[in-house]
């Protein structure tokens, strides 16, 4: 950077700074009279790693870049533009190479030594007022931003618990959740039930009809399950063609009524929307389980797999019971 004069031989004034705007102009302007107006060529870093200082814009951008060593910034850009300063926080906390400060375009830069901006603190209550309120601008937009990225955050999490091609929660989520379900279940001694399904002749379908009519049957049958639930209830896709339906609050004598009406919507959906190709019905086989005092989730999803397994031997198509024979 090259010195171009001092703020006092400057043709700029107080007021076109941010941080002084109604603060005492006389008190403000002695101050910073022999403060360095720099000249900063486009690229240039204005920034000293070794020393906490501000620097105001007065012709030109600066961008900052935050430390992503620190573990605290992200390696965000912002830009600070004529009558913004950069630098209060470091000056306040005493800490310097935090951020990386460079000149967007050529630009004309006031510097202010670290002890300057403490003594104008303390001798203008309008700069100390419009610091507090720069700074409390400023938490307020990393508090934003945070928000912003939890919510992003949390956004990625739910979609990585769905199932691409279904829609239904998958695998990862039911390993997330069921173990809690499982517990409160237990806990407040309420019933819970799972039943599983496993769609018929599935291997026969595929190699009827190919793969992707395949897969338009597997959505056909997850939207046939999430259109029968409740809103408590739960869906998952457990694997290939296998899904599965969790109802908390639900006995057995209820679950078996929900598999028996999902058992008959499964025969009567309308797997191809096209009318000139015979209209293949699909069907599906249920088992179901209601959780057991002492049973944990592997258990309980064993037991509804151990019914599924009977409903495929009792000819399919059909919903059997755990421990019935
Ligand atoms: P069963 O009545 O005994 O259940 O017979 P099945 O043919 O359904 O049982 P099996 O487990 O032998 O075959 C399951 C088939 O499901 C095999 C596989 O091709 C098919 N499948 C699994 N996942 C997908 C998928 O994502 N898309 C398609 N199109 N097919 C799938
Ligand atoms: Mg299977
Ligand atoms: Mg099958």
């Amino acid at each position: 950077m090259k010195l171009l004069s001092t703020f006092a031989a400057s043709p700029y004034r107080t007021a076109d700074i941010d941080l002084f705007r109604d603060a005492e102009e006389a008190k403000v302007a002695a101050l910073l009279a022999a403060c360095p107006v720099m000249h900063a060529a486009a690229g240039e870093t204005v920034s000293d790693a070794q020393r906490a200082r501000l620097h105001i814009v007065l012709r030109g951008a600066l961008s900052v870049t935050s430390d992503t060593r620190t573990g605290l910034s992200d390696g965000s850009v912002s830009k600070v533009l004529p009558g913004e300063s950069v630098g209060e926080q470091s000056v306040l906390d005493d800490q310097a190479g935090l951020q990386t400060v460079t000149a967007l375009v050529e630009s004309e830069v006031l510097l202010v030594e670290a002890d300057l901006v403490w003594r104008l603190i303390d001798e203008s209550n309008g700069v100390a007022r419009n610091l507090l309120r720069l700074l409390s601008f400023r938490i307020r937009a990393a508090n934003a931003q945070l928000r912003r990225r939890q919510k992003l955050g949390e956004f990625y999490r739910q979609l990585s618990m769905v199932d691409g091609l279904t829609g239904l929660q998958n695998r990862a989520w039911l390993n997330d959740v069921l173990p809690s379900l499982v517990t409160a279940a237990h806990e407040s001694q309420r019933p819970f039930s799972l039943i599983m399904i496993d769609i018929d002749h599935f291997k026969r379908f595929n190699d009827t009809h190919g793969h992707v009519q395949g897969d338009q049957a597997l959505r056909m049958a997850a939207h046939v399950l999430s259109g029968a639930l409740r809103p408590s209830d739960f869906a998952v896709r457990y694997g290939g063609e296998e899904m599965m339906v969790l109802l908390p609050e639900t006995a057995e004598t209820v679950a078996s009524g929900v598999a028996q009406r999902l058992c008959e919507r499964m025969r009567q959906a309308v797997v191809f929307e096209d009318m000139r190709l015979p209209l293949p019905h699909m069907t599906a086989s249920f088992g179901v389980a209601c959780l057991r005092p002492g049973q944990d989730e592997r258990a309980l999803i064993a037991a509804a797999d151990a019914a599924l397994y009977r409903a495929k031997e009792g000819g399919r198509d059909r919903v059997a019971l755990d421990g019935q024979a």
